[in-house]
């Protein structure tokens, strides 16, 4: 039985203050239908951690070194430090703004699993992509290249977020029967890459526009196995409701 995860991805935003507010708030919140927790600023993240009897707090990006002259980056002993156990690699907005590439993914999350952290690798095809009929081969592709040299017992450690670009942020969320299909390309390809118990065993979520109005549909699909969310993990009220409906 694969265990529900349902995370928020604050992106840039809240403060400290805010984080920890937020945190008060829905922490007593959590229940066992599934795991909870949210991605804060890294400057957020050891309060966050602290305040956090239930939620799990991640980061939303690392580097793959463990120190050295690569100024304004964190890694993965220094969230290790603070006790930050889940971190978020590959989001579409970190390979569209800032490099990220399937190479450096696949790095990040080689050095995670060597600290016994859960990454939570993001992939998903672009709008044009998407129209252009290639998602399964992004997806594959994606796939291929972002978890390059881990091994099958790594899959019980690794959730993947299918996040189709086109859906994020843009309130136009795929329909369940697509975020279906594209969960279950992503397990099909993890077991070619990994056989049949590694895909059995890995956590995918479906993320784009997921809400409390719509968290219930997706989490009734056998592929997916949760949520990242980003617009309605913000407010403590819609991030407590899905949580109250994922009892
Ligand atoms: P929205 O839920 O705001 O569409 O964002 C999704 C996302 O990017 C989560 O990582």
């Amino acid at each position: 039985m694969r265990k529900p995860i349902i995370v928020g991805n604050w992106k840039m935003n809240k403060t400290v203050a805010e984080a920890k507010e937020f945190i008060k708030a829905v922490d007593p919140l959590c229940h066992d239908g599934a795991t909870y927790g949210v991605g804060t600023s890294f400057l957020a993240l050891a309060e966050s951690v602290k305040a956090a009897k239930n939620l799990i707090i991640a980061a939303e990006n690392c580097h793959f070194e463990d120190q050295g002259a690569f100024t304004g980056e964190v890694s993965v002993p220094m969230l290790e430090e603070i006790g930050v156990k889940y971190c978020i690699i590959g989001h579409s907005e970190r390979r569209q703004m800032f490099q990220e590439t399937d190479e450096t993914v696949s790095k990040k999350a080689k050095r995670l699993l060597q600290a016994n952290m859960t990454p939570i690798v993001c992939i998903g095809e672009s709008e044009a992509q998407y129209d252009a009929g290639q998602s399964e081969q992004v997806i594959r592709d994606q796939l291929t290249g972002s978890l390059a040299g881990l091994q099958a017992e790594d899959m019980k450690n690794v959730v993947i977020a299918y996040e189709p670009i086109w859906a994020i942020g843009t309130g136009k969320s795929a329909s369940k029967e697509i975020a279906q299909n594209c969960c279950h390309i992503v397990r099909d390809q993890i077991e070619k890459m990994f056989g049949k118990e590694a895909a059995d065993i890995v956590r995918i979520q479906y993320g784009g526009s997921v809400k409390p109005d719509n968290i219930v549909e997706y989490m009734a699909e056998p592929d997916i196995d949760g949520a990242l969310i980003g617009g309605a993990s913000l407010k403590v009220d819609s991030f407590s409701e899905i949580i109250a409906k994922t009892k």
